[in-house]
């Protein structure tokens, strides 16, 4: 067994995420200065780091590793929601290490992460076949998470389903701004071909515009919201937060009926 491996089969999640932070930290101190900061973590920095198969200056938090998509979903939750204020359950999928720190800080035994990768979150779910009982969350948190998804309308019916009526769920995927029409080849399998078609290694899909119709149900209430609208051109610049590509976000309100 690797080193890499044993520390991580003795250490637990929350243990092994502390030691990734305190050696971020030391990377940090290279990236001493305040043209960039970071809402995850309250810290200042000279850049941030490069991120993306297909690379994106900026990008990556050198401390806490939140990307453009992060900063703007803890801007929108901490203004905008009761989701740190009030004791709400909330399911968060695909957890952003930061994000996911302080949601648990803050609603303790009301949070719950889930990924496939166990080593990542707190249990291991399939988000098309979810072992929760049907309306239990306040909130699903779901971002970039259904572009990689083989089934994306049982996903998408899950987390319906496990939401409360008047619950919301946050979702967001990666999207091509200029076509309307999700792109899903049937020929497209290898992580090159997924590359060249998707912009991404390991996308099944390119969403489209039609993100929202695809995740439009009977019993749901869907508003997009494009966040970084709410900040200065000069704001989203040192908060980096992104080009709409991977941070629109669709806010969803689970309806009696
Ligand atoms: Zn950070």
């Amino acid at each position: 067994m690797r080193v890499k491996e044993r520390i991580k089969s003795y250490l637990s999640f929350e243990n092994r995420m502390e030691l990734r932070l305190f050696k971020n930290n030391l990377r940090a101190l290279f990236f001493f200065g305040s043209n960039f900061y970071c809402v995850c973590c309250n810290r200042s920095f000279r850049k941030f780091l490069p991120y993306g198969n297909v690379s994106r200056k900026n990008a990556m938090c050198p401390y806490c590793a939140s990307l453009e998509r992060t900063r703007l979903l803890n801007l929108y939750l901490l203004n905008e929601t009761d989701i740190f204020i009030k004791k709400k359950k909330t399911l968060h999928f695909a957890p952003e290490y930061m994000l996911s720190k302080k949601l648990r800080n803050s609603l303790k035994n009301d949070y719950v992460s889930s990924d496939l990768d166990p080593s990542v979150a707190d249990i291991q779910q399939d988000i098309q076949s979810l072992t929760f009982k049907d309306t239990v969350f306040d909130y699903v948190i779901c971002c970039c998470v259904l572009g990689h998804v083989a089934d994306e309308i049982k996903a998408i019916d899950e987390i319906y389903r496990v939401l409360k009526i008047g619950g919301t769920a946050i979702i967001n995927t990666v999207i091509n701004l200029k076509e309307f029409e999700t792109l899903e080849l049937s020929g497209v399998s290898s992580e090159d071909e997924r590359l060249k078609f998707y912009g991404e290694k390991d996308l099944l899909r390119l969403h489209g515009l039609d993100f929202r119709e695809r995740l439009a149900r009977k019993n749901v209430k869907i508003e997009m919201v494009d966040y970084s609208l709410k900040y200065s051109k000069e704001e989203n610049k040192r908060q980096s937060l992104g080009n709409k590509e991977r941070e629109l976000f669709f806010v969803i309100e689970k309806l009696d009926k």
